[in-house]
């Protein structure tokens, strides 16, 4: 367990925040009606709470920054009319106090304000003696410490009602995703700070609207507790991330199309569930003993190479492995990633064996 973070659950007046916590909005406020008309079909479909960037942090100047205070006003109309509670993103405190002004319900710390201790201390002290519900975003590189880090800023601050999203982490290889998902730091985080609630933004992760589906629902396969998803009512001439935005409509279809799967096994019945277990028992022990007999021939292999002065390592016939089960896996329709990864840990050993052998012999002499 996580040092003693003092945290209880999310509350917001009047709504019993079930899962999935859906939240959502257009990326960005960009005039009063595009606000509103958004607002106004999310509340029709069923949403809750709002979201809208205020202040947008852009990679590079001359992006569309956000229309700032000026905004807020259209988010207060949009709690007067529609009933959802409003959120922004807050990135220093001078956001933090013009979002309270404004009735801002409910606020997220962004993923490179995340990266930033300084500026999540600064956020931490201007949110002193206002407990509202603080959502954060992990940092932009895939950094469980920063993240908790950031948390706990938050916590001492005496903010009790905290919540993490789980946005994807920027990286150099090419991927499917704008920003990778790396599901085991979320699951990581779940295992360090059981209580704490992780919301998934599939849209940030996703980049691009036809993955968000897919993303969500591998979210709630995991068991997260909601998801962010960024609605525009008209994506395509969205100011800012216009290819991952959706209508309210197709945000609908998604959550209808969601299938949520039971959390804990507690009363599914057994039968089945022991029956794969006592597959993959038998599969793991099959597996522990080709792995025994791999490890023999190794030795053998080593020892003749001993005898006959070969060096260990023969560049061309690792190749030869790695190529040859890389195509292999494809065939038997695996990951080849996963796969190179096991080889190479079993060739490691396997040079391990061989090495330990030679020396062996080399003593013996
Ligand atoms: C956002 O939610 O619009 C946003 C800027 O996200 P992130 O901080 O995850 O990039
Ligand atoms: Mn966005």
């Amino acid at each position: 367990m996580e040092q003693a973070l003092n945290l209880e659950p999310i509350t917001l007046p009047g709504l019993e925040l079930k899962r999935p916590i859906i939240i959502s909005g257009p990326c960005s406020a960009e005039t009063e009606e595009q606000t509103l008309e958004t607002a106004r079909q999310l509340a029709a479909n069923g949403v809750k709470i709002f979201r809208a960037g205020i202040w947008k942090p852009r990679t590079r100047p001359g992006a569309f920054e956000g229309v700032g205070t000026l905004g807020l006003p259209w988010l207060k109309r949009v709690k007067e009319e529609t009933g959802m509670f409003i959120s922004v993103e807050v990135a220093n405190a001078h956001h933090v106090f013009e979002a309270l002004k404004f009735g801002v319900d409910l606020i997220w710390i962004g993923a490179r304000t995340t990266a930033n201790p300084f500026a999540v201390q600064e956020i931490a002290d201007a949110l002193k003696g206002c407990n509202m519900p603080v959502l954060i975003k992990n940092p932009v590189n895939p950094d469980l410490e920063l993240w908790i880090g950031a948390i706990e800023r938050i916590n001492r601050a005496g903010i009790t009602k905290i919540g993490a999203i789980h946005r994807g982490f920027s990286t150099y290889d090419k991927s499917e995703f704008r920003n990778d998902p790396n599901w085991q730091i979320p699951i990581e985080l779940r295992r360090r700070i059981p209580q704490l609630p992780i919301i998934t933004d599939p849209s940030h992760i996703s980049g691009k609207r036809d993955l968000i589906q897919s993303v969500s629902q591998e979210a709630m396969d995991l068991n997260f507790d909601g998801l962010i998803i960024e609605s525009h009512m008209c994506p395509e001439k969205a100011w800012s991330d216009a290819s991952q935005q959706v209508t309210p409509e197709h945000l609908k279809e998604i959550l209808k199309n969601l299938v949520l799967r039971r959390p804990s096994i507690g009363d599914t019945p057994r039968v089945t569930l022991d029956e794969l277990r006592k597959q993959i028992d038998k599969l793991d022990t099959q597996l522990l003993q080709i792995l025994h007999e791999r490890m023999t021939i190794s030795e053998a292999i080593g020892k003749y190479k001993y005898e006959n002065n070969i060096t260990i390592l023969q560049t061309r016939r690792y190749d030869e492995i790695m190529n040859n089960r890389k195509a292999r896996a494809i065939e038997n329709g695996l990951n080849p990633e996963f796969v190179v990864k096991v080889f190479e840990d079993i060739h490691e050993e396997s040079i391990q064996r061989q090495s330990t052998i030679m020396n062996k012999e080399l003593q013996g002499k």
